[in-house]
C-alpha cells in the first residue's frame, strides 16, 4: 500500500513529489509525524532503493479499501509523473485527495480555469462495472473522470504509424470516440515518461485493430490532450493495405485453423455458396464501427447475415429490431445486445448503399474496390461521433 500524501504534525497536507531529496525527506521523517488523512492513524515514511519514496499505514487499518488502487510502484511514480504534468500545464493539482461526499479518492484531483477533473491512473485491471461505478461518483459531484491506463509492454514497442494493434477487452472500455481522431485510447507510460496514442482505431478481429500509432513524450503533452491530425492520403492507404492483408490472411488460414469440422458454420456457408472463404467478395469481412462488441471475426458474422437474410428472403429495408434481436441471439456471441444491434444496421446500411442483393447469391452480387475503398476512407476519416 502506498500513498504519496500524508497530513504532516496534524497540520497541512504534505505530497511527496520526485523534487524532494533522500536527505531531505530523512529530514523530514525525523522532525514530522504523520498521519493518513482518512483514517487519521498513524503513517510512516519510507525512504528505501527500489520503490520510490511513500507513506504506509503503520497498523492495517480498513482504510485501505477505499484507496482506489492496491497500488503498485509503477504506480506511483506514474501518480507523481502526472502530478508534475498537471502543474507544468497551470492546474492546482491535488494528490489522492479523499472527496467525503461519494467516499472516493482520486489518485489526481485537478483544477484548470474552468473545470474540475479527477484524473485516475489504472495499471491493473479492474471489473468493468468499477470503472462506472467510480466514474458515476465523480459525475455526481459533475467532475468529469479522465482514465488513463498504464501502456502494455507489447504496445509500447509498437512503433509509430499504422500498425496493427491488440487490445484486450479491459483496454477496449477506454477508446473514447474524438472528432478528429475517430477511436482513440491513450496511455502514459511511466519507464519511459511517453503517453501513447492509438487512434482511428478500425476492429478486425477479436482484439486486434488497426491503429495510428503516436508517441507523445510528456514535455511535449498539453492539457487538454494533443488530439491525432487527421490522416494523409498515404495513412489511408496503408489502413486499406494493412486491412485487405490481414483479411486475405485470415481468410485463407481459415480452413486449415477449424477445428470444428463439418459442425463450422462459416465453412458450410462458404460450401454452400460454392465459395472458398479467400474468394469471398469484400462487402463480406467488412470493418464496421464498434464492431467489437461482436465476437469473432468481420467475415463471420457477415456471412451469417447474409446467409440468413437469404433463408429468410428478407430484404434489407424490412429488418426489424425483433429480427435482428433473434439473429444476434441464435448465430451470434455479442459482449453488448444494443451495440451489437447498431453495429448489424450500420453494416445493413453499406450492403444498401453497395446495392446489394442479400436475395441472390453472393457471386451474383459485384462490388468495384473503389467503392468500397470510398466507404473505408468514409469510416476512417470521417467524424464518426454520430450514433
Ligand atoms: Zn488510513
Amino acid at each position: 500500500m502506498y500513498i504519496l500524501t500524508a497530513f504532516k504534525d496534524s497540520e497541512k497536507m504534505f505530497t511527496i513529489t520526485r523534487d524532494m531529496t533522500k536527505d531531505q525527506l530523512l529530514f523530514i521523517r525525523n522532525t514530522s509525524k504523520f498521519t493518513c488523512p482518512q483514517c487519521e492513524t498513524p503513517l510512516r515514511l519510507k525512504i528505501g532503493k527500489v520503490v520510490t519514496p511513500h507513506f504506509a499505514h503503520i497498523v492495517l487499518t480498513n482504510c485501505l479499501t477505499s484507496f482506489s488502487e492496491r497500488e503498485s510502484p509503477t504506480h506511483l511514480t506514474g501518480k507523481q509523473h502526472l502530478a508534475e504534468f498537471f502543474t507544468r500545464v497551470g492546474c492546482t493539482v491535488s494528490v489522492e485527495a479523499y472527496l467525503p461526499k461519494i467516499s472516493q479518492r482520486p489518485d489526481l484531483l485537478v483544477k484548470n480555469k474552468r473545470n474540475t477533473f479527477a484524473i485516475e491512473f489504472q495499471c491493473s485491471v479492474i471489473p468493468a462495472d468499477d470503472v462506472e461505478k467510480r466514474t458515476a461518483g465523480y459525475l455526481k459531484l459533475k467532475i468529469p473522470a479522465i482514465w488513463l491506463l498504464r501502456t502494455p509492454k507489447n504496445i509500447q514497442l509498437i512503433s509509430k504509424g499504422i500498425s496493427l494493434i491488440k487490445l484486450p477487452r479491459f483496454m477496449q472500455l477506454f477508446i473514447e470516440n474524438q472528432s478528429s481522431s475517430g477511436d482513440t485510447i491513450i496511455t502514459y507510460d511511466p519507464t519511459t515518461a511517453n503517453f501513447f496514442y492509438a487512434s482511428h482505431l478500425i476492429h478486425i478481429s477479436g482484439s486486434s485493430f488497426i491503429s495510428k500509432i503516436r508517441h507523445l513524450s510528456m514535455e511535449q503533452q498539453t492539457f487538454p490532450f494533443a488530439q491525432v491530425t487527421t490522416l494523409s492520403k498515404d495513412e489511408i492507404e496503408g489502413y486499406w493495405n494493412l486491412f485487405l492483408f490481414k483479411r486475405l490472411r485470415f481468410l485463407k488460414n481459415r480452413i486449415r485453423l477449424s477445428s470444428m469440422g463439418v459442425k463450422d458454420r462459416f465453412l458450410k456457408q462458404c460450401y454452400e455458396n460454392k465459395l472458398r472463404p479467400e474468394d469471398l467478395p469484400l462487402f463480406i469481412g467488412f470493418p464496421i464501427q464498434d464492431s467489437q462488441v461482436i465476437q469473432g471475426h468481420l467475415a463471420e458474422w457477415q456471412l451469417a447475415l447474409f446467409c440468413s437474410l437469404g433463408q429468410h428472403q428478407l430484404h434489407i429495408q424490412d429488418i426489424s429490431d425483433e429480427w435482428l434481436d433473434y439473429f444476434i441471439m441464435t448465430q451470434c456471441k455479442v459482449t453488448d445486445l444494443v451495440k451489437a444491434i447498431s453495429v448489424m444496421r450500420r453494416y445493413c446500411r453499406i450492403l444498401q448503399m453497395l446495392d446489394i442483393n442479400v436475395i441472390t447469391s453472393i457471386s451474383a452480387n459485384s462490388v468495384s474496390e473503389s467503392g468500397l475503398f470510398e466507404l473505408f476512407e468514409q469510416l476512417i476519416v470521417a467524424n464518426r461521433c454520430e450514433n
